[in-house]
């Protein structure tokens, strides 16, 4: 609570008195601190892979490069860790083009069951590296308003994750169906990834939403992941007026529960 003291002079009146404003900050102070919490992780997260490939390019300098067999295998991680950086700058600049409100969305009737079945093909080079089935199944002529390219990002991180944190041999669902919501008797279109992989432990459930929130650090890292994807897909999912929540059992793996309008109110 900040508490404000205003000298007032009423016009034409000598008297002269005090307005006391209290004003609650709490909101405007919790907005300031999640503002330089994140401008403090993305400035870790982008020196990371920057002291890598300056570690690297300097120790290659130093004689390195003599090697080959070891020049070859500086120049991979060199090259790996610019693909994380331009990875995470554009996370980051597709988050803040989300919260900014710059660029609104394009909605336009989507045919679901051959959207969904071009993200698979998207995918399916990812998949068959690791044996991972990816199995997509859509109710035919199901059709919804979105943003084409948004729907896109949000089926897409959510496949990726999938692949991502399911171990060799799994499986990765997607199931696109009507269903009516209970409360408005709306119907609504439900877009399941299901996956067979590690899952997610019910204390973290709650975060994983958290912007550069991880799970396993480690892991997030080798799968080349920014921890900024579920950020993104809930902020997307909200601007399309839906909601998206998950079920997860550690070991058996996890379900991503996606509703959207069908039409966009
Ligand atoms: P990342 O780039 O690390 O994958 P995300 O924002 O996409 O970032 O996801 C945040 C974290 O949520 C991941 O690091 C991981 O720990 C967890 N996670 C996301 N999807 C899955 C999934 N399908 N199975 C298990 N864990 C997941």
């Amino acid at each position: 609570l900040e508490i404000h003291l205003v000298p007032m002079t009423m016009s034409g009146e000598e008297e002269s008195g005090l307005l006391l404003v209290l004003q609650d900050v709490s909101a405007i102070r919790r907005l300031e601190r999640m503002r330089s919490e994140f401008v403090a992780n993305v400035s870790h997260e982008l020196k990371t892979p920057v002291a890598a490939v300056k570690g690297f390019a300097e120790t290659l300098l130093a004689g390195a490069v003599n090697d080959p067999e070891t020049a070859r295998s500086f120049l991979t991680i060199i090259q790996d860790e610019s693909d994380r950086l331009n990875r995470l700058i554009g996370d980051i600049l597709e988050l803040s083009k989300i919260e900014s409100r710059r660029s609104p969305l394009q909605f336009s009737p989507i045919d679901l069951p051959m959207f969904l079945g071009r993200m698979k093909e998207l995918l399916s080079a990812d998949a068959a590296r690791k044996s991972i089935t990816l199995d997509v199944q859509s109710e035919e002529g199901l059709f919804l308003e979105a943003d084409e390219d948004r729907l896109g990002q949000i089926v897409m991180n959510l496949l990726q994750n999938g692949i991502n944190y399911t171990p060799e041999g799994g499986k990765v669902k997607v199931l696109a169906e009507i269903v009516v919501d209970e409360d408005t008797e709306e119907e609504l279109v439900r877009i399941t990834v299901s996956d067979t992989g590690i899952g997610i432990p019910k204390k973290d459930i709650p975060r994983i939403f958290e912007r550069f929130y991880r799970v396993d650090k480690a892991r997030s890292r080798s799968s080349g992941g920014t921890g900024l994807g579920l950020s993104i897909v809930k902020h997307l999912t909200e601007l399309h007026h839906g909601t998206i929540r998950i079920e997860s059992t550690v070991g058996v793996g996890s379900r991503f529960i996606l509703e959207l309008p069908l039409i966009q109110p």
